[in-house]
C-alpha cells in the first residue's frame, strides 16, 4: 500500500515535471528557470517522503503550524530542502514563520511588511526571500494587494523597509482562464524589476507557463487529492496561519 503510494507519486512527480518542460520549450524559456514547488498541505507523510525520495527538494505549506509539525523531522533527512509559504499569514505567526520558511509567498498587507521587517532583523531569521501576493481580480474575500495598491505597497516594502521582495504571487478566480491572469502578473513584475512570477497550479499550470509564470505551486497533480480535513477546534487552523 505504501510502497504503491510512493511509487504513484514518483510517477506524478515525473509527468509533472515533464509537462513543465515541455510547456517552457514551447515557450521559448528554459525549463530550469521554472520552479517547481510542490504544495504539500494535508497530503499523508508518506506521500511527502515519496517525493523527497524522487528529488523533489521545493515545497510549499498553507499553514505554520500543521509544517511546523512534520517538516523539522523530514529536513533533517534532507537538508537542502526549500520551504515556501503559500497560505494566508497572520501578525502574531510571522515570527514563527519567519524562523521556519525559507520563503514566503504571501505578504499582501502593510501591517504585515511592518511585521516582517522586524522579524527579518532577528538572528533566528531564515526567510530569504518574499513575494508580494496581487489580488488580480479585486475579489473581496481574497487577499492580496490590489493591483492599483501595487507601486505603493512595493515603495514601502523595498524602499522604506528594505524587505527583500523577489516577485509577484497570485491565486486567480477559480474556474477561469488563468492566460489573462498570468500575463498580467507578469507584466506587473516586469514593470517593477521582478524576477519571480508565481500562478499556476495543477489545472492549468501549462498555460501559466506560456503566459510567464516563473514559479507554479502544484498540489494534487503531484500528491493525489488531498485528504478530507480532520475537524480542527473552531478557527484554529483553517484561516489562521
Ligand atoms: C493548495 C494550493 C495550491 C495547489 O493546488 P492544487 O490544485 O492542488 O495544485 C497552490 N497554491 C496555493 C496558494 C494553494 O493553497
Amino acid at each position: 500500500m505504501e510502497q504503491g503510494a510512493g511509487g504513484e507519486v514518483r510517477a506524478r512527480l515525473e509527468e509533472v515535471r515533464r509537462r513543465i518542460a515541455a510547456a517552457a520549450r514551447a515557450a521559448g524559456r528554459d525549463p530550469g528557470s521554472i520552479t517547481l514547488v510542490a504544495v504539500s498541505k494535508a497530503q499523508p507523510r508518506e506521500r511527502i517522503e515519496a517525493a523527497l525520495e524522487a528529488g523533489q527538494r521545493v515545497f510549499g505549506e498553507n499553514y505554520v503550524q500543521e509544517a511546523q509539525a512534520r517538516w523539522p523531522a523530514l529536513r533533517a533527512r534532507f537538508p537542502d530542502v526549500e520551504l515556501h509559504l503559500v497560505g494566508a499569514l497572520q501578525t502574531n505567526k510571522a515570527r514563527a514563520a519567519v524562523a521556519f520558511f525559507d520563503v514566503i509567498q504571501t505578504l499582501d498587507r502593510p501591517k504585515l511588511a511592518h511585521v516582517l521587517a522586524k522579524e527579518l532583523a532577528r538572528p533566528e531569521a531564515r526567510t530569504r526571500r518574499l513575494l508580494v501576493e496581487v489580488n488580480l481580480a479585486e475579489e473581496p474575500q481574497k487577499a492580496g494587494v490590489a493591483p492599483g495598491d501595487l507601486d505603493p505597497f512595493l515603495r514601502l516594502c523595498r524602499e522604506e523597509l528594505r524587505l527583500p521582495v523577489h516577485g509577484l504571487m497570485a491565486i486567480p478566480p477559480a474556474d477561469e482562464d488563468v492566460a489573462p491572469y498570468a500575463a498580467l502578473l507578469a507584466k506587473l513584475a516586469a514593470r517593477h524589476d521582478l524576477p519571480e512570477v508565481s500562478i499556476g497550479m495543477s489545472a492549468d499550470f501549462e498555460t501559466a507557463i506560456a503566459f510567464g509564470a516563473t514559479i507554479v505551486r502544484i498540489g494534487t497533480a503531484i500528491f493525489g487529492e488531498r485528504p478530507p480535513r480532520a475537524p480542527t477546534p473552531q478557527g484554529s487552523l483553517e484561516t489562521s496561519s
